[in-house]
């Protein structure tokens, strides 16, 4: 090879060369792609969801997560998000995704986020002043926000934040609500600068709440039901259960005053009623809390059997064991003081439908004490009682059956006395005190007994029978006023319930 022609063969082999490497850098234009934009990660509804700008060229999508310190194959998608349904509740999830066009790979891009699960909203509760929630609360949360949207026409309107509680609390009373509107309710739980969605898990109610309060009572004509008026109502509706049945039946849907005398309630059950407000436009409020009662036939024979003194565990039980072999309730007017002791058959007491009434705290005879003495005595007692019954005092039996002008003018209560003796603390004898019950009762009767002997213990038994059979209604001292037509007012002395 001369000069000349090695000139040319270094000339061809850097034009191919310098050919080469345009070539390389220009095919490396074409395919070499780059994920553009910023990786996005963040916790949706139960699950995290990332996202990222489409990428020219792309063909795919390559995703990875790093699962015990190591990149893991995890996913190929061809849209420029992802969802990973598989997290667990403050899970840290760390991801890297790259583009993918013929044999090539973008560089990957990274983000992380911890994934905080929405609070499951687990009640919606009307209460008279506005809607209260409760959910359930989150491992290692920090924070809980609630959040309200109202409904239109036009579908939900803005969420507002309601509030933002410590998560020491999960539950929220909304007092804000309006009748008869549909809200949408979300809560999030926050977690440093980690939140859950804010709209996962959402609850839809619309704010009717229920009649506050309804009593039912006997009457001479039937069951009394009253109740506390409720705004905008145009009317009520009663609804009553007997005992056993699975259904409610509606007694009136038209009820234009707050109260309903039920003439057609079966007597001698337990029955449960409950109303609720008929709205304009045709909308129901929620219920009333529902309202037990033993209805007491007002035109058969009914007695009243009332114990004093106790309670005492031997004797009190064996009365209660019998009042439930014959559907029987009695009056028990019990010593605050032994009450602590016996608290167990207040409870059991009233559980089964009998009254307890007090019998003032020490046995005083009130009408030897100041009237602030007298007041400590009854309230002292009638405190004591209501922790264990879970319910009311309503009537009381001063010590001695005394009372004088001052007792009935200081004890806000229906004061108690008896028409039949028994006489079993003197006797304390079971015959003696089962055939002075035969020998003096009559309708309407108060009989007088003391649940501190056996023998009165013994007794109840045999005078439940006799009483059942000769077709008395046993009942308690509250229930005979009520179907007999009394009222139970302040200070009045009663001997039976024919007063
Ligand atoms: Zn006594």
């Amino acid at each position: 090879m001369n000069r000349k022609s090695k000139k040319y063969v270094v000339i061809i082999t850097v034009a191919v060369t310098l050919i080469a490497m345009v070539a390389t850098i220009v095919s490396s234009m074409n395919t070499g792609i780059r994920l553009s934009g910023k990786l996005n990660a963040q916790s949706a509804d139960s699950c995290v969801e990332l996202s990222w700008k489409p990428t020219k060229g792309a063909q795919k999508y390559k995703i990875d997560k790093l699962l015990n310190g190591s990149w893991t194959e995890y996913a190929t998608v061809n849209e420029n998000s992802f969802k990973d349904e598989n997290v667990k509740n403050a899970e840290i999830c760390t991801y890297r995704v790259a583009a993918v066009a013929n044999s090539f790979q973008s560089d990957y891009k990274t983000a992380e986020c911890k994934y905080l699960e929405p609070p499951e909203i687990e009640d919606i509760l009307y209460k008279q002043s506005g809607i209260k929630l409760l959910w359930k609360k989150q491992k290692g949360s920090e924070k809980y926000i609630v959040y309200r949207s109202e409904q239109t026409e036009n579908g939900d309107g803005q969420a507002q934040k309601l509030a933002e509680l410590s998560s020491k609390k999960n539950y929220y009373l909304d007092k804000t609500p309006e009748l008869g509107k549909t809200y949408t309710y979300y809560v999030s739980q926050i977690c440093g600068a980690d939140s859950s969605a804010p709209n996962a898990k959402k609850q839809v109610i619309t704010f009717v709440p229920p009649v506050s309060s309804a009593l039912v009572k006997n009457s001479p004509n039937g069951a009394k039901i009253t109740w506390a008026a409720y705004k905008g109502a145009e009317s009520y509706s009663v609804f009553r259960k007997v005992d056993g049945e699975s259904e409610w039946s509606v007694v009136s849907s038209d009820v234009t005053d707050t109260q309903y005398l039920d003439s057609g309630c079966p007597y001698q059950k337990t029955v449960s009623y409950k109303v609720a407000a008929n709205l304009p436009g045709g909308g129901i409020s929620g219920y009333s809390h529902k309202t037990k009662f033993h209805s007491v036939d007002p035109n058969k024979k009914m007695v009243a059997l009332t114990y004093d003194d106790g309670p005492y565990r031997p004797v009190t039980k064996k009365i209660l064991s019998a009042c439930k072999k014959y559907n029987a309730r009695v009056t028990f007017f019990v010593v605050g003081s032994r009450v602590d002791t016996y608290g167990d058959c207040v409870a059991d007491a009233a559980k089964l439908g009998c009254e307890v009434g007090t019998h003032t705290y020490n046995h005083t005879i009130l009408t030897g004490v100041s009237p602030d003495v007298m007041k400590r005595e009854v309230q002292s007692a009638n405190d004591v009682v209501e922790k264990y019954a879970k319910e009311k005092v309503k009537v009381i039996r001063c010590p001695g059956g005394v009372v004088n002008d001052t007792v009935k003018a200081t004890i806000k209560f229906p004061l108690i006395n008896w028409n039949v003796d028994t006489l079993d603390w003197k006797t304390r004898n079971k015959a003696s005190t089962i055939s002075n019950v035969k020998n003096c009762v009559s309708d309407g009767a108060i009989i007088l007994m003391h649940d501190l002997y056996e023998s009165t213990g013994d007794a109840a038994d045999s005078i439940m029978k006799y009483l059942t059979d000769k077709g008395y209604q046993i009942v308690t001292v509250s229930e005979m006023l009520d179907a007999k037509g009394l009222d139970h007012s302040a200070g009045t002395l009663y001997y039976s319930g024919r007063n």
